[in-house]
């Protein structure tokens, strides 16, 4: 059927409101929710929910969805996001609740047409989306989906999803030198029109409103923002020059120059790494590449290749199993040795000291995620869930993809080329704390034993630490 001019006229004017859902993407650069509602919809109505079932629920095995750094974290994005947005003239929604729910009565009240939204592939965020689409349609509105979580486009990548490699050096080989990367998209030049209705906007709320203590104030919790996200890639490039050097300070554990420390504005959507790519392809022209500049592009590529792997596999990634399928994986759970790990109480100096940073900051480095997710699946032997879920409770930076991605290669159930991945912890510790500075950092109990001592203490409780729960002669 043909429509008439009248007819396109009344479908325009109840097209004219869109709704902008922001998830993991708190920015206004790089953002195609925003530019795609600003193009199809007169007034725009930007919403973000904070879902109770993340910010006050639990796991499975009882921990908190997300403990207070990683609330803190969203909380100063979501501060840094309303100022920017208030720039672009437009008011942000906000609400405690289901976002299902909450955005279900907000389309409602406001008659909007759309909600724009970027689009999850984990399992929880897809239930979520799922319900509200449901919803929506017995509206007549819908969800019109954007992305920009990766550095490569999917429609870009030279195999469908399904037939992503499995392994990352295949995946890698098959994409870093074929695939160009798209330029991040501007934050729009003009101001958008705000939504004309009467609404209760709400306030960012605080850490008590999740049951949460206050943020020590002498905590090194990062901040959290797109503002601190661009300022941070900044210095890490153009302030600092530390990428130059991040090939051979990457394994560092001590202080926080030694990585790009991009991973939690990426996980929350403060930064595009887009935005990063085209920043460091920028530093590289000024100020000249080298292996170090290539190795945060293939970090990078780690990150897009664990959200692939989410794709692909779907809810194996969170299976006792694995992506791997395989049988006979070991459940156990002794809650005395787990607690004792969560609590940095295994007087395993190593161990505790980053597991000591994590509780205090919600950050830990690369190298010492690899050796505690080690030490839990391989030498305590307990059961591999148990532990990436605590990660997922604590880390600022928690991304399902990335965190159970890796889980999953280090218990063995992922399609690691290397099947049997262990780190052996006294050989880590000596190679990447030489001098013991990390373990005496978080351990300061520790101090006055000298380099070969203080991973081995052989008298802990006369120094106020606790015993070794498995003997040092484990990694002889
Ligand atoms: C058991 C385990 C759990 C992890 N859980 C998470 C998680 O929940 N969220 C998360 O972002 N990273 C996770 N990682 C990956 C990695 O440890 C962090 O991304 C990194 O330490 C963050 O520091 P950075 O931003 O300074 O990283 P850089 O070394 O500067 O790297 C740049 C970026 O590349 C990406 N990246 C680097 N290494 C990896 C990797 N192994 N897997 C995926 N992406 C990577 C990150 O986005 C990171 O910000 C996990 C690693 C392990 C071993």
């Amino acid at each position: 059927m043909l429509l008439n001019e009248e007819k396109c006229n009344l479908y325009l004017d109840a097209m004219v409101r869109g709704i902008v859902w922001f998830r993991n993407d708190l920015r206004i650069h790089d953002n195609e929710a925003i530019i795609d509602a600003a193009k199809s919809c007169e007034e725009v109505l930007p919403v973000y929910i904070f879902d109770e079932r993340i910010f006050k629920g639990y796991t499975k095995f009882g921990f908190r969805k997300a403990e207070r750094h990683r609330v803190k974290f969203v909380l100063d994005s979501i501060k840094d996001l309303k100022t920017s947005l208030a720039k672009l003239g437009l008011n942000l929604y906000i609400r405690v609740g289901k976002p299902e729910e909450e955005l279900y009565k907000l389309a409602q009240q406001v008659k909007s047409s759309w909600v724009f939204c970027n689009r999850e592939r984990t399992q929880e965020e897809v239930t979520v989306q799922d319900n509200l689409e449901q919803s929506l349609w017995t509206i007549g509105q819908e969800i019109r989906y954007v992305r920009g979580k990766m550095l490569y486009h999917t429609a870009d990548l030279p195999f469908p999803v399904t037939h992503t490699p499995d392994i990352f050096t295949n995946f890698r080989k098959e994409v870093e030198k074929f695939v160009g990367i798209r330029d991040p998209k501007p934050v729009p030049k003009e101001p958008l029109r705000p939504i004309s209705v009467t609404l209760d906007f709400g306030n960012v709320p605080s850490l008590s409103d999740f049951n949460l203590a206050p943020e020590d104030q002498d905590s090194t919790v990062v901040e959290g923002g797109e503002t601190a996200a661009i300022r941070q890639i900044d210095d890490f490039l153009w302030g600092t020059d530390n990428v130059k050097q991040y090939f051979e300070t990457r394994n560092q554990l001590l202080g926080d120059q030694f990585s790009s420390r991009m991973s939690a504005y990426l996980s929350k959507g403060c930064i595009s790494p887009k935005l990063i790519y085209q920043k460091l392809k920028q530093y590289e022209a000024e100020r000249g590449e080298n292996k170090s500049t290539y190795w945060l592009f293939f970090e990078l590529m780690w990150r897009d290749f664990f959200r692939l792997m989410a794709k692909k596999h779907g809810n194996a990634i969170f299976k006792l199993s694995g992506i791997a399928e395989k049988q006979n994986i070991n459940d156990d759970a002794n809650w005395k040795f787990i607690e004792k790990w969560q609590c940095a109480k295994t007087g395993i100096p190593f161990v505790d000291a980053n597991m000591k940073e994590l509780k205090h900051t919600g950050f830990m480095s690369n190298r010492g995620r690899q050796n505690v997710a080690s030490f839990f699946i391989k030498d305590l032997k307990q059961n591999w869930v148990i532990g990436a879920e605590y990660f997922e409770s604590m880390l600022i930076d928690y991304d399902p993809c990335s965190n159970y991605g890796n889980w999953n290669y280090i218990a063995g159930v992922g399609c690691d080329p290397r099947e049997e991945r262990y780190f052996n912890i006294m050989t880590q510790a000596k190679k990447y704390d030489a001098q013991g500075e990390y373990v005496k950092h978080w351990l300061p109990q520790l101090v006055d034993l000298n380099s070969e001592e203080v991973h081995n203490p052989s008298d802990a409780a006369s120094l106020g630490y606790v015993k070794p729960i498995v003997p040092f002669s484990i990694w002889n």
